[in-house]
Order: C-alpha cells, then structure tokens, then sequence
C-alpha cells in the first residue's frame, strides 16, 4: 500500500495551557487560516476544562477535537479522573495515551497504557498512543529496544481489530519541548521500526495501514522537511500548536507536502 492511502494527522497537544476563553480566541482565528485544509486531518487535544468550548467552537469544521488522557474504568469512585464515556459525551473523537510527560510524571506504565487504549477503543473513541525513548537510551544505542518494549506492553496487546483503529505517535522524548528535532532520516528508520514491531505482532497488510505520527519539536520551518518522509503520516505537535498562525502554517506545510 502506497503512502498516499494512509492520510496523514496533524494533531496539537495543548498540554496544561489555554483556558475557555483563550481557547475560543485560538479558534476565531484558527479556523479562517486552516479551513481550506483538505488532504490532512487536524485535531487538537485542550485540557479538559476547555474541551467543550474548543467543541462549540469548531463544530461544522474540518477539525476534531480531543483529550490529552483517559481513565480505563466507565464510571465509579475514582477521585479525578475521566472516563472513555465522558469524553465521546462532551464531543471529543481522539484521545492522547502514554504521554511521556504521564510517563515521566504521573506513573503511567505500559500496563496502564494498554487498559486504557482498550478502554478508549470500547467508547469508540481513536487513541493516539505515544511511544519513545530518552535522551540517554539513544546514546547507549538503546532505542528500538526501548520502543519495542513500549509498543509489545502497549499496542501490541491489542486485537488486531483494535490495532486497526489506533494511531501511534512517535515522541523522542529528548526532542520534546526541547528545540531539538529529529533528523527526518532519524524519524524515518524509528517508523519503519515500529511499522516492522506492527508487521511481526499483527500482519503486513495492519502495518502498512498503520499512521504513525512523529512528534518533537515540529515548527512551521521543520514540517515539510519532516513530511518529505514517506514514514511520517502526520505529526503531533506540542508548543507550536499553542499559537494559531504557527499551528496553520504546519497543517498547511502539511497539506502542501504532499
Ligand atoms: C508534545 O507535547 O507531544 C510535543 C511534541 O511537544 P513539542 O512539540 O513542544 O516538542
């Protein structure tokens, strides 16, 4: 299967930023900037508490929305968090797991990363399942060991039904919020490594239909270097998608890379 099936995902991770009525101002002038996009889709992922408004306010767009994490349970006592359910209710589509900043710090496992992708997957929700390696993994030649483990722990215990309806993003976590990009040959040979991870667990046919999204410091001068790449169906895009103009010109670089 060509690259040119798999259509390519520019998703904004908003992280712990932007409040209802910011959220509203990013997308007054958002939308008349990215409105034309046609070849990719968009997402962008606020924090819980400005979902609803980011839902109202692109509802009849191209745009989708979602949340940076989930809980696996439907509902019950669990002081804080959100269930699957709750998420499709207040509008969202796509839903962030295994973050390295939930991995660095709020605990999250390759365990919990895999109860809740199933979870998500139950609500019909679409997760973007983030896997990555750190700084001193990739020096000490470490990181498809380490990607591996992370995608056998986490995607890897799906079905293959389930595994045809998630999205992976590739994060070096030494790239995140730091400036440094990877190369776009860098990002290349990890797809193609997990490509390969998907093609062993589940078939050749799931791993090239597979969209796997690189993230790391992806700006408006670096996207369409990095989607010159074959491998990368899309990007995950974290201080960049912050600001309106800088966030439509990467979907833009996006849709003009192809
Ligand atoms: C992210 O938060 O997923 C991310 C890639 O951040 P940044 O683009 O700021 O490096």
């Amino acid at each position: 299967m060509s690259q040119a099936k798999r259509r390519r995902v520019i998703a904004g991770n908003w992280k712990m930023y932007k409040t209802q009525a910011e959220t509203r101002a990013f997308f007054s002038a958002f939308l008349p900037l990215a409105s034309g996009a046609r070849r990719c889709d968009i997402v962008i992922t606020p924090p819980f508490t400005a979902i609803c408004a980011a839902v109202e306010a692109t509802r009849g767009s191209n745009i989708s929305i979602g949340a940076q994490d989930v809980f696996w349970e439907k509902e019950g006592a669990f002081t804080g968090e959100i269930a699957p359910p709750m998420l499709v209710d207040a509008g969202c589509r796509y839903v962030i797991i295994g973050h390295s900043e939930r991995r660095q710090f709020f605990g999250e496992t390759d365990e919990t990363v895999a109860k809740k992708t199933k979870a998500a997957l139950a609500a019909r929700l679409t997760p973007i399942v983030c896997v990555g390696e750190l700084l001193e993994h990739r020096e000490a030649g470490r990181t498809e060991e380490i990607c591996e483990t992370q995608f056998t722990g986490g995607p890897g215990t799906l079905t293959p039904e389930e595994f045809s309806r998630i999205l992976i993003a590739y994060e070096p976590v030494w790239a995140i919020g730091t400036g440094k990009t990877a190369t776009p040959e860098i990002a290349a040979a990890v797809h193609r490594f997990l490509r390969k991870c998907a093609e062993r667990k589940f078939s050749p046919e799931q791993a090239q239909a597979l969209r796997i999204l690189y993230g790391g410091s992806v700006k408006p001068d670096n996207i369409q270097g990095l989607m010159a790449q074959e491998e990368l169906d899309g990007a995950l895009v974290g201080g960049a998608s912050l600001d309106a103009k800088s966030f439509a010109s990467i979907v833009n670089g996006c849709e003009s890379a192809h």
